[in-house]
């Protein structure tokens, strides 16, 4: 067989989707599997959404749309922007993508030549680690433990910088942590990265409506708004509007990167299903009263879930404020054993956790930080008490 392109062996395939998988096939097998393994909302759009795919689909001639996104989605966005104080973009600083991953690595394309130094903090999404291997980046990872609240710090961003990565990837509210900047710590990251005009800044942000407590969305563009000429902003249908399968992500930044990514559109996509863009449109500009609901749900869940592991003696857990996910130091579990089983890893947890009680979570070494695990809380409600008392049950058994 002649030989794959080297790329493809640098890329591996999804450890979450791995775990998911293996949950399947015990579910299949009969056993009553609760999982917190995958980040997918497990709540519907609202009925205006689906009302305007299907008037579009009974106007829709079939044809090809536009390679940046059609207009009337691109405003819609701008003005859903503005509700949020990223103001002043125009249909030629936004582009569209089969979801912000596809944007992600549309970015990637666009700004990163082979060698290009591409930093980003860990714990991080699994697909940047990938998609910075795919184009054969230099990878910096800027390690962020649980002791720091998973968080940055200006000076390590400082260090970073100074080296010059041609790309800054920056992911707030978090996924694996839920951890949210305050206005303080993102003006002081800001701060630092006026220092530095030769680095694009990547903002994945698609958990911007997603954030608890009352603490507020903030981005290096709200303390800094000098910054526009290299700050890309990303967001997505996906979590928020409960819409992951319909494929939409969102980005606005200076027009040179937004015609790169619509470049890269017309060769690769053409454009996103204009049937898909009439939903997205509804989505943003409609009622928000499902994405409102859905975030105060999430907040009681995330105290339902920090509850229970403040009661598992050794498992420490930063309090995130956002998004859908708890991602607790677990290693106080490591170099024990359940039920004759040794726990050497996070990997060895999992496993054990799902073959013995039936919960599904995603090791930490998929995002970059062996000593924790993910829980991702977006189960439905009844499942969710059971799940964590299986997980306590769990520690309460390790010997
Ligand atoms: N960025 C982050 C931080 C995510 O958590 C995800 C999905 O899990 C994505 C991007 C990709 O989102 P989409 O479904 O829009 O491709």
């Amino acid at each position: 067989m002649p030989q794959l392109a080297r790329r493809i062996g640098r890329a591996k395939p999804s450890a979450i989707m791995q775990v998911a998988e293996k949950a399947k096939r015990l579910k299949a097998e009969g056993r009553d599997i609760i999982s917190f393994s995958i980040g997918v909302p497990n709540f519907l759009p609202g009925e205006h959404v689906y009302a305007a795919a299907r008037e579009a689909l009974d106007k829709d001639s079939g044809q090809y749309g536009s390679n940046r996104g059609a207009d009337a989605l691109l405003d819609a966005f701008i003005a859903h922007m503005a509700e949020i104080g990223l103001t002043g973009y125009t249909r030629a600083n936004c582009a569209t993508g089969v979801g912000a991953k596809h944007l992600i690595y549309n970015l990637a394309e666009a700004l990163l030549d082979e060698g290009d130094g591409f930093a980003f903090p860990t714990p991080y999404w699994t697909s940047y680690l990938d998609v910075g291997e795919i184009v054969n980046a230099d990878i910096q990872l800027l390690p962020c433990p649980p002791e720091r609240d998973y968080k940055l710090t200006p000076a390590q961003l400082d260090a970073a910088l100074a080296k010059k990565p041609r790309v800054f990837l920056f992911n707030n509210p978090s996924n694996p942590t839920g951890m949210v900047y305050t206005r303080d710590e993102i003006a002081a990251l800001a701060d630092v990265i006026v220092k530095y005009p030769e680095t694009w800044i990547i903002t994945d942000d698609i958990y911007n409506r997603m954030v608890f407590d009352g603490v507020g969305y903030h981005n290096f563009l709200h303390a800094r708004p000098e910054l526009r000429d290299r700050v890309i902003f990303l967001d997505s249908l996906s979590k928020t509007y409960g819409m992951p399968g319909w494929r939409l992500g969102l980005m606005a930044g200076p027009e040179e990167v937004a015609q790169a990514v619509t470049t890269l559109n017309s060769n690769h996509i053409t454009n996103v299903p204009e049937i898909v863009g009439a939903a997205g449109v509804a989505a943003l500009s409609g009622p928000q009263d499902v994405p409102q609901q859905k975030c105060a749900e999430f907040q009681a869940k995330r105290d339902q879930v920090m509850a229970v592991l403040a009661e598992i003696p050794g498992v420490v857990c930063p309090r995130p404020q956002g998004a859908f996910y708890v991602f607790p130091d677990v290693s106080v579990a490591f170099g024990k054993s359940h039920g004759g089983k040794p726990i050497a890893n996070d990997i060895d947890l999992c496993s054990a956790l799902l073959e013995a009680k039936g919960v599904a979570c995603v090791p930490g070494s998929a995002f970059g930080e062996p000593r924790a695990l993910r829980i991702s809380y977006t189960c439905p409600t009844p499942q969710l008490a059971p799940g964590l008392q299986r997980i306590r049950e769990f520690f309460a058994e390790l010997a």
